[in-house]
C-alpha cells in the first residue's frame, strides 16, 4: 500500500530553499502535497490588496514552476483556509501537515484551529530571525522599545544558517484537483494598471535570491550613504521579496555577514542594513503580542485622538496632488511601481495624519492596497509610530517639514523631478516649496499654482501648530524645552 502522503501548507514562505516546513516533509520520505489557499474571506478587510494580488500571482507562478520541474505540483485552492485544509486531508489520506508560522493574527487563529483537525501538525519558525516566544525583557515581557529590542537580538545567539532546498521530493500517486492561476483573475485587466510594476519588479525565488546576492556584494557598501536618498537607488528593495517569503531574513543575514567578513569596509553599511532588518522582526513581534495593532492605538490614550480630515483630503493624498512635491512624488511613485522609498513613506504619512489630519487607519489601508510589500506588521507599527500612537513612536512634537526633509533628503530635486514633471524646470532651491517661488521663476520654468500643479491642500505652518496642541493636549505634558526645534526623526533614520 502506498504511503499516506504529507500536506505543506505554502502561505507567505514562496520558496524552495530555507522553508523548513518544505524541507521537514520532503524529509519524511513520503510523498508530500504542497498547496496553496487563497482566503480572501477570514483575513476580513486585511485581504490582498491589488499590488499585492498582482505580485503573488506571478510569485506563485514561479514557485509552481520549480516545483513541477522537481516533480511535484503545487494545488491551489480557494476558500475559507481551515475548511480547505481539512478537505485536503480528507481527499487525500494525508497523514501529516507541515507549516511555517505566521504573525498575522487570523494566520495564528488558523495555526490555532487546525490543532482540532485529525492530523499530525508540524510547525516551524520560518520567517523571522528570533523566536517572539523567548525575546523578552528581563522581566519577561515582551519588548515594546526598539533599541533594547535590538540590543537583545544582536546579543542573543545568532540565526542558524539557511536551510538548501530539499534534495528531492516525492510525488503522491494522485495529485489533488485544483485551480487554475489564471482563473484566480490575480492580474489586473480592465483596466490593465499594472505596466509600472511589470517594469519595476520580477517577482519569484531566483530573482530574490540574486537580490540578496547584489546586496550583500554591492549595495550594503553604499547603504549608509544611500539610503536616504530616494533620488538614488539607495536601498536594497528586498521588501516584497521578503514578504511573501522568496527570501528569509536569515538568508539575508548570513549573505551579509559573509560579506562584511569578506570586506570589513562594507561593515558600516552591512551593520545598518541588518538593523533594518530588527526594525521588520520588531514588528513581526509586537504584532505576534499585540494582535490589535492594525485596528487600534497601542497607546490607548491615542483613542481620543479626533481627525477631522475630510475625504477629499485624503483623495489629493491618494492621488499625488496634495501640492507638497515631496509627497506628491512619493504617492505617484507608489501609484506607478507599488513601492514608495521609506523616508518619503515617512513623510507622507506625516502629511496625512499631522498636517491634514486625516486617521492614519486610512492610510494605512491606502498603503495595503497600493504597495507589493504591504505587509500586516510593518505597515500597522510604522503608521502607528508616524501617528505617534505605537510603540516606540515618534515624540509628538516631531512633525515632519515636508519642505525641510525634501531639501535634505532630495537636495538636488532629482526625486521630485522624477516623478512630478510638471516640476521638472524649477531649480532646486524652489522645487520643494513652489508657492514660495517668485512669480517671475514660476513663469520662467513653465509653473502655474493652481493649474499646471497644485497650490498646497494646506498651510504647513499653521497646521503644524494646531497639530502640537492637540497632541500636547493629548500627552498632558509639553515638549522639552529643546524639543520642538527640530524636525530630524529619532529613529527610522
Ligand atoms: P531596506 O532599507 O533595504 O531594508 C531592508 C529590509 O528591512 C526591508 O526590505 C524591510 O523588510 C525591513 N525594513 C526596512 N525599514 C523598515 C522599517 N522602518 N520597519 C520595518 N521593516 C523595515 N515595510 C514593509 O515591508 N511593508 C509595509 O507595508 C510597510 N509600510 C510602511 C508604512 C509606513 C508609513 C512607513 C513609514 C514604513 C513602512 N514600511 C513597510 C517600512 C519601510 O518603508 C520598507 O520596509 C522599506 O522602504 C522597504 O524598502 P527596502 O526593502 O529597500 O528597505
Amino acid at each position: 500500500m502506498a504511503a499516506a502522503p504529507v500536506l505543506v501548507w505554502l502561505r507567505n514562505d514562496l520558496r524552495l530553499s530555507d522553508n523548513p516546513a518544505l524541507h521537514a516533509a520532503a524529509a519524511t520520505g513520503r510523498p508530500i502535497v504542497p498547496f496553496y489557499i487563497l482566503d480572501d474571506a477570514t483575513p476580513g478587510k486585511w485581504r490582498l490588496g491589488g499590488a499585492g494580488r498582482w505580485w503573488l500571482h506571478h510569485s506563485l507562478h514561479s514557485l509552481s514552476r520549480r516545483l513541477t520541474r522537481r516533480g511535484v505540483a503545487l494545488t491551489l485552492r480557494r476558500g475559507e483556509a481551515v475548511a480547505v485544509v481539512s478537505e485536503l486531508i480528507e481527499e487525500t489520506g494525508a497523514s501529516a501537515l507541515y507549516c511555517n508560522r505566521a504573525c498575522e493574527p487570523w494566520a495564528r487563529c488558523d495555526e490555532h484551529c487546525l490543532g482540532a483537525l485529525d492530523i499530525e501538525l508540524h510547525r516551524f519558525a520560518g520567517g523571522l530571525l528570533f523566536d517572539p516566544e523567548h525575546m523578552r525583557t528581563v522581566s519577561g515581557t515582551p519588548f515594546r522599545v526598539f533599541t533594547p529590542f535590538s540590543k537583545a537580538c544582536l546579543a542573543a545567539p545568532p540565526p542558524d544558517p539557511p536551510l538548501p532546498a530539499p534534495k528531492s521530493m516525492v510525488a503522491p500517486a494522485r495529485v489533488p484537483p485544483g485551480d487554475t492561476l489564471t482563473g484566480w483573475g490575480l492580474l489586473p485587466v480592465r483596466p490593465d494598471w499594472s505596466g509600472g510594476l511589470r517594469a519595476a519588479w520580477r517577482p519569484g525565488e531566483p530573482q530574490a535570491q540574486g537580490r540578496v546576492a547584489a546586496v550583500a556584494n554591492t549595495v550594503v557598501s553604499d547603504y549608509l550613504g544611500g539610503r536616504e536618498r530616494p533620488g538614488r537607488a539607495g536601498t536594497s528593495r528586498l521588501s516584497p521579496h521578503l514578504h511573501f517569503g522568496e527570501v528569509t531574513p536569515r538568508q539575508c543575514w548570513h549573505a551579509v555577514q559573509a560579506g562584511i567578513a569578506a570586506d570589513p569596509a562594507a561593515a558600516p553599511g552591512g551593520q545598518a542594513f541588518l538593523r533594518q532588518l530588527l526594525w521588520r522582526e520588531f514588528s513581526a513581534h509586537l504584532l505576534i503580542h499585540v494582535p490589535t495593532l492594525p485596528e487600534r492605538p497601542f497607546r490607548p490614550r491615542f483613542a481620543a485622538m479626533r481627525y477631522p480630515g475630510s475625504k477629499a483630503m485624503l483623495g489629493r493624498w491618494q492621488r499625488g496632488r496634495t501640492g507638497i512635491p515631496i509627497v506628491d512624488a512619493g504617492m505617484r511613485e507608489l501609484w506607478h511601481t507599488g513601492w514608495m522609498h521609506n523616508r518619503v513613506r515617512m513623510i507622507a504619512a506625516s502629511l496625512l495624519v499631522k498636517n491634514m489630519r486625516v486617521d492614519w487607519r486610512l492610510g494605512a489601508a491606502w498603503f495595503w492596497d497600493t504597495l507589493v510589500d504591504a505587509d500586516l506588521a510593518n505597515n500597522s507599527a510604522s503608521w502607528q509610530w508616524v501617528a505617534g500612537s505605537g510603540a516606540d513612536a515618534a515624540p509628538y512634537f516631531r512633525i515632519f517639514s515636508p519642505v525641510l526633509q525634501g531639501r535634505r533628503y532630495d537636495p538636488d530635486g532629482a526625486y521630485v523631478r522624477r516623478w512630478v514633471p510638471e516640476l521638472t524646470r524649477l531649480a532646486a532651491s524652489h522645487i520643494h516649496a513652489p508657492w514660495q517661488a517668485p512669480a517671475a521663476v514660476l513663469a520662467a520654468a513653465g509653473v502655474t499654482l493652481g493649474a499646471t500643479y497644485p497650490r498646497p491642500c494646506v498651510d504647513l505652518g499653521e497646521t503644524r501648530r494646531r497639530a502640537l496642541a492637540d497632541y500636547r493636549a493629548l500627552s498632558g505634558s509639553g515638549p522639552s524645552a529643546d524639543g520642538p526645534k527640530t524636525d530630524r526623526p529619532r529613529r527610522m533614520a
